[in-house]
């Protein structure tokens, strides 16, 4: 049976509204670049999407002394989409330090810190380390050297919900109460 048309009319609208999408600067998941990383030993996962090239995606150096420890580059887009999976639950360390408004996993099996995540009004956001990421040679900028030491809670949770990437955690869920930092 010949084709009626529709179907190429049909293909000629959506590029028509893809075009009109970023006419008007608004992302399509056409547009965005999706990045892969894991720890070491692969118990944690993540996909970023992000909708700049990476090239071109700031990144920031945290001066905290957890993120210089680690060595420790973050990158986040807040038009962005960062998955993150937990194959064993058990094995990841949700540390909570200073004001403990958020929980940097840590592989509990290869010691890798991956990503820092936060509950912010029912909704998630995360920091990246862009160390875990297979292409990290990709994001070129030199990363911005910055300080929160001065920021209240409200101040720091704030700024995630502005700057951090919306996220997702799956196979693993933060604890109720926050696990102490030892000493
Ligand atoms: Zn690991």
């Amino acid at each position: 049976m010949p084709p009626t048309g529709f179907s190429a009319r049909t293909s000629a609208w959506r590029r028509w509204m893809l075009l009109l999408q970023r006419s008007l600067g608004r992302g399509t998941a056409e547009d965005r670049m999706r990045f892969e990383g894991r720890c070491h030993c692969g118990n944690l996962e993540v996909t970023f999407e992000t909708s700049q090239p990476a090239a071109g995606i700031p990144l920031r150096e945290c001066a905290c002394s957890f993120c210089r420890r680690h060595g420790s580059t973050a990158v986040a887009d807040p038009a962005g989409r960062l998955e993150v999976r937990a194959r064993v639950a058990a094995e990841v360390s949700p540390y909570r330090f200073g004001l403990r408004t958020a929980d940097f996993l840590v592989c509990r099996i290869c010691g890798v810190f991956v990503a820092a995540v936060c509950d912010v009004g029912g909704a998630t956001y995360a920091t990246l380390n862009c160390n875990v990421l297979e292409a990290r040679e990709r994001f070129t900028q030199s990363p911005a050297r910055v300080n929160y030491d001065g920021e209240t809670a409200d101040e720091r949770i704030a700024r995630r919900r502005r700057v951090w990437t919306p996220a997702v955690v799956r196979g693993w869920r933060a604890p109720a109460s926050p696990p102490m930092e030892p000493g």
